[in-house]
């Protein structure tokens, strides 16, 4: 094989996966696990990561650009990640800078809400949308806006920390400082917590969408945690709709496949009169868990 390949990385707290993206779609790809470089000097990480990215390249093609998405924050213009809870290893030494000087290519480094969201903007459920908003209900909840494919940044150069924006009805104080964070309440934790209280003998991450659908039909209890979660997530989602007005919104993460089950109670959260509708187009992720390394193989095109 000849030609040009991309490479786009995801870092995440717990894995970190490489792809390798030709003309045609996906060539190579490859996940470690992130603690594996924790074994290494600070010196070698960029040099050991670089060795992953160059072993999955085809044989006769050169690679033409990197782009890496990580949970932040992180500082794009110098491309250092700046994440001492979930990512130190990675952080606070000119990452960016080092991989182009072993590579000799181009190297970009994001939030990986912005890896995700470019991933199904160029290769998934975002395809055509000219404002896509991107909603991810992880540990926490990550949300990510695109405008004609440019990430929406706040004026120091971050993407907006949207899942700490103050919602009704929630006392809780958050560890960010704000009382009534959004993602305390409808982060897939909540869901996890409020569902494993109700049914202490069933592990929540052992059980799919079908399991809790009969669940539900079964258990009325169960059937109005869902309804309350789809509230809550609606609470914080109808401000930003409201706000961004985006003509798509993705939901992803591990509780966004329960859509149609919290979709009742999210939609009574969106609902107002018809002056003031507000776009309502919200699809589950197509590419789950590759948006963000296929994403991250944009990310140096953005500058
Ligand atoms: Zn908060």
């Amino acid at each position: 094989m000849t030609g040009q390949v991309k490479a786009g990385i995801d870092i995440g707290g717990t894995g970190t996966r490489i792809i390798i993206q030709g003309n045609a779609g996906t060539l190579n790809s490859k996940t470690l696990a992130t603690a594996e470089f924790t074994g290494i000097s600070k010196e070698r990480r960029s040099e050991v990561l670089a060795d992953h990215v160059l072993s999955l390249i085809p044989q006769g093609m050169t690679l033409a650009s990197l782009g890496i998405g990580a949970s932040g924050p992180v500082d794009t213009t110098a491309g250092v990640i700046h994440n001492k809870d979930t990512l130190e290893c990675f952080s606070f030494f000119p990452l960016a800078d080092e991989l182009t000087k072993k590579l000799g290519v181009k190297v970009a480094i994001d939030n990986d809400a912005v890896a995700a969201v470019l991933g199904e903007y160029c290769f998934g459920a975002g395809k055509n949308s000219h404002r896509l908003l991107m909603v991810t209900l992880g540990t926490g909840i990550g949300v990510a806006l695109l405008n004609e494919g440019k990430p929406f940044r706040t004026s120091d150069g971050q993407h907006p920390e949207a899942g700490h924006i103050p919602v009704s009805g929630n006392p809780l104080t958050c560890y960010c400082g704000l009382k009534g964070c959004w993602e305390s309440l409808a982060s897939r934790t909540w869901l996890q917590q409020n569902l494993e209280a109700l049914l202490p003998t069933i592990a929540f991450e052992k059980h799919d969408v079908h399991f809790y659908q009969k669940a539900a039909q079964e258990k009325e209890e169960v059937a109005r945690i869902f309804h309350r979660y789809g509230n809550y997530l609606g609470r914080g989602l109808v401000t930003l709709l409201t706000l961004y007005g985006p003509d798509l919104t993705i939901l992803s993460g591990s509780a966004a496949h329960y859509h149609p089950l919290f979709k009742s109670g999210l939609e009574e959260a969106l609902t107002r009169s018809d002056a003031y509708a507000i776009n309502k187009r919200i699809v589950p992720s197509e590419l789950g868990d590759i948006a963000g390394a296929l994403g991250a193989t944009v990310i140096p095109e953005l500058t």
